[in-house]
């Protein structure tokens, strides 16, 4: 009895684009054409549409948009970001990547988003840009953090890598800051068969400086103007993201409604904090956050039952042993914390038919 419901279902996503997709790859290997052509050019031009935004630079992992997007906002040694105390490690990376140092604020305690509330104190003379996570599929509260840096002058970088499609009032994630980030890891809401990632930018100055970055630092063969990277797409994954891509509405219109379903079928059990998505957010759900206090308990219950769960994320980043350096001590961050300890991730992804997910409502009701 292992895994019935299984935390994530890849497999069946991929049956619906198999048709598309595996002629195309055939064509793609058969070209002898394999690392950004005319697959990835034509993937960014969408990509970048979808995110109402000018352009898209594809990179080869989430974390490389980040650190590209930082360092042609001209952040290096010496300087600081605020971040999030509560995101995937990987935000932390990409500002660490460029020398600059990760200052971080405790999240808001019904969206788990950064607190706008927190970041005031955290500026300093060495502050150049504020990062906000758009955590488990829902925008942070942009207004807010947009005045603030607009009033401070500072940059907003966004890590959309969760949140393909959110919006806040009516805005795309990765279109509200200068730049937005995002992760084509596998299973992001929108993934690749491998790894990917890109940034978006509507500002032509950082969008070249980016596409160099991204590529050696070369606007032509063997000359360097920038020390560059190589975080080159290739053609497979850029021709793989542009099929998927023509379904994402319509798979995070399947996350929304599976997400509903949960909402009724766990909404009057005791002890059990169901997420909340702020009605001027679009949230798109990449994950579905429950709190429990004994959350290791009924993890495990759910587990031999057979149904999959994830912990986002078990540590917060202050408390994570590689960044000690930055001298955050336990008790700094409560509302992450808290969210380290009680955290449950239910398995969500519009496969998951109403049939499931009353399965999954009464193993949790009948192990609390
Ligand atoms: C996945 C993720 C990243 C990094 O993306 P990779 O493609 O794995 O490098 C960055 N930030 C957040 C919040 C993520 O969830």
């Amino acid at each position: 009895m292992k895994n019935i419901i299984p935390y994530l279902d890849l497999p069946a996503q991929y049956r619906q684009i198999q048709a598309e997709a595996e002629p195309l790859v055939l064509d793609i290997l058969r070209s002898g054409r394999y690392v950004m052509g005319r697959q990835v050019a034509d993937f960014e031009a969408r990509f970048a549409s979808f995110c109402s935004a000018k352009a898209a630079i594809a990179v080869n992992t989430g974390t490389s948009a980040l650190h590209i997007a930082f360092l042609a906002a001209g952040i290096g040694r010496g300087d600081e970001i605020i971040a999030p105390a509560m995101t995937f490690i990987a935000t932390l990376s990409g500002i660490d990547y460029t020398g600059a140092r990760p200052v971080l604020v405790d999240v808001d305690p019904v969206t788990f988003t950064m607190d706008p509330a927190k970041i005031e104190a955290a500026i300093t003379p060495r502050t150049k840009a504020i990062c906000p996570v758009h955590l488990y599929g829902q925008c942070a509260d942009m207004d807010p953090i947009l005045e603030i840096a607009r009033r401070r002058g500072l940059l907003v970088i966004e890590d959309a890598a969760q949140a393909h499609g959110a919006e806040y009032k009516g805005r795309r994630a990765g279109s509200m800051g200068v730049m937005g980030c995002f992760s084509f890891y596998p299973g992001k809401n929108l993934g690749a068969c491998g790894e990917g990632g890109a940034v978006v930018t509507s500002d032509p100055a950082l969008e070249r400086t980016m596409r160099l970055l991204r590529d050696w630092g070369a606007p032509q063969k063997y000359r360097h103007d920038l020390k560059g990277f190589n975080y080159r797409l290739d053609e497979i994954q850029g021709a793989l993201l542009r099929i998927k891509l023509q379904h994402l509405e319509d798979w995070t219109e399947g996350r929304i409604r599976v997400a509903h379903n949960y909402q009724r079928a766990l909404a009057d059990i005791p002890g059990v904090q169901l997420p909340i998505a702020l009605p001027h957010n679009r949230h798109v759900y990449h994950i579905y956050p429950i709190r429990v206090a004994d959350r290791d308990g009924l993890k495990k219950r759910l587990d031999d039952a057979g149904v999959g769960t994830g912990i986002h994320y078990p540590i917060p980043c202050h408390l994570q042993p590689c960044f000690a350096e930055l001298g955050y001590k336990e008790g700094d961050f409560p509302v992450a914390e808290a969210i380290a300890r009680e955290e449950l991730s239910l398995p969500i992804y519009p496969e998951l038919g109403a049939e499931q997910i009353r399965a999954i409502a009464a193993l949790v009701r009948s192990s609390l």
